[in-house]
Formats: structure tokens, sequence, C-alpha cells
């Protein structure tokens, strides 16, 4: 009896290395269950199914419109971005919101790598021909304190997996407030002055075409306020493509 409770004990300290080392091959990134040789993406076929793809989108900002006919969401038809466009994998909604905040906030860092397949895979269905890939920069002290910043390790996977050339070509000055209780305003006002150029990589964005990514897109207002500057700065056009998409009912 004791022999088998040393041996069960034995099992669950095995299954808890196994789990650190090599935690996306064992389980499902999103529900834990084993998974098998055909999982795509680190994700179960069950969990796969269920994921909140982004059928139907505004052709500005990426947002998930129900009416595909509309064009434009509301906000769009309003606002005015310094990109091109942005697109977006998934709704920002239930699994997908657990797992960034699990790579954000609770270290699991490999789980940016699952979802970087997610925006090669997209990258590879969009038509857009970028030469540069880049990142939204985070603040230095914010960056050190978390040990990384995801946006730069989705980005750099997707340009290594398109063999294009990852630069920060951007560095955040100021550490502004969070954006996730403000509004679309108060966004803009928030990020204005808070991006500057890396002057290392400034001559190399001169005409070029960028693809900016991030994880999350909420209501384009800091992927607008990296764009102004890159444009300023010599860049021809700004293509945003983002993890999840936030669908926000603030003021438009
Ligand atoms: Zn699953
Ligand atoms: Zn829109």
């Amino acid at each position: 009896m004791i022999e088998q409770k040393k041996t069960s004990k034995w099992n669950r300290f095995k299954q808890y290395l196994l789990d650190i080392f090599f935690p996306r091959h064992v389980k499902c990134i999103f529900c834990g269950g084993e998974l098998n040789e055909r999982a795509h993406n680190d994700c179960c076929e069950k969990c796969l199914t269920n994921l909140p793809f982004i059928k139907n989108f505004c052709a500005r900002c990426g947002e998930p419109m129900s009416d595909y006919s509309a064009g434009v969401c509301l906000r769009c038809k309003r606002k005015n971005y310094d990109f091109v466009c942005a697109r977006s994998v998934f709704e920002y909604t239930n699994k997908i919101v657990a797992c960034v905040h699990k790579y954000k906030y609770s270290g699991q860092k490999f789980l940016c790598e699952p979802m970087a397949a997610f925006l090669t895979e997209y990258l590879a269905r969009w038509d857009i021909s970028p030469d540069i890939v880049t990142s939204v920069p985070m603040f230095k002290k914010k960056e050190k304190a978390r040990g990384y910043n995801q946006a730069k390790i989705l980005a750099e996977i997707v340009a290594k997996n398109f063999n294009l050339p990852y630069l920060d070509l951007t560095i955040k000055v100021k550490d502004n407030p969070s954006q996730t209780t403000l509004h679309f305003k108060e966004r803009q006002d928030n990020v204005k002055d808070v991006f500057d150029i890396n002057k290392a990589h400034k001559a190399e964005m001169s005409g070029k075409t960028i693809l900016l990514i991030d994880d999350v897109y909420t209501t384009g207002a800091t992927a607008s306020g990296v764009s102004s500057v890159l444009k300023k700065n010599g860049a021809k056009q700004i293509y945003v493509l983002t993890l999840a998409h936030a669908v926000i009912n603030d003021e438009i």
C-alpha cells in the first residue's frame, strides 16, 4: 500500500516535470486535454472547432460584423487611422482572453508559439506583401518586469516563418496608463507622443511596406499611434495584424 502510494506520488511528480518542460506537446493549450498526432497548433480538435475565428469583418479595422455587405463599421466611417487596414484572427472572447492573460500576466510565454502559428496561417492567406515585420513596443521598465514583450515574440516568429526581417522600428517613450478602461477619444489622447522612432532602423523603413503585429486590437488608437510614427519617418504603408479583436461598445 505504501509502495503504491509512493509510485503514484512519483508519477504525479513526473507528470509535473513533464508539464513544466513539455507543456505544449502534452496537453491542449485551451482545455488541458490530451493531444493526438493530428493536433493543430497545440489545440485539440474540439477546442479548435470552437475557437472564435473572425469570418465577416470591417474592411478597414477588421472588427467582426454580422452584416458583411456593410463594408466598413460605424467607427471607421468616422475615424481615420494611419494604417491601411487591420485584421485579426480571433474575436477577443472566452478561450482567447484566457490564453492572452496566461502569456501576458502568468509568464506562460510558450503560448506565444501556437498563437504565432495562427497569425502565420492568417498572413499566408492575406493578400499583402510586407517588406518588414515589427511589433507594438512596450515601455522598457514594463518589458523588464514581465521579462518579454509578447507582441514582439509573436512578430518575430511570424517574420521568421516568412523569411522577412523583424525590426524594432519604434520605441515606447512614455508609460501611458492602461487603455482598457478608456474610450476612443481618451485612447487617442493617451497614445499621443507615447511612441517614437528607433533611430537605429530609421533608414531601413524608407519607402517600405510594414506589417505591424500586436496581440489585441481594441480601438485602433495604439496601432494608429505607432503607424503615425512609422509614416512620419518614411514608411510607405502599414498593415496591422493582431491575434484578437476586442469588440467594444463605447461611443464611436
Ligand atoms: Zn482542447
Ligand atoms: Zn471598422
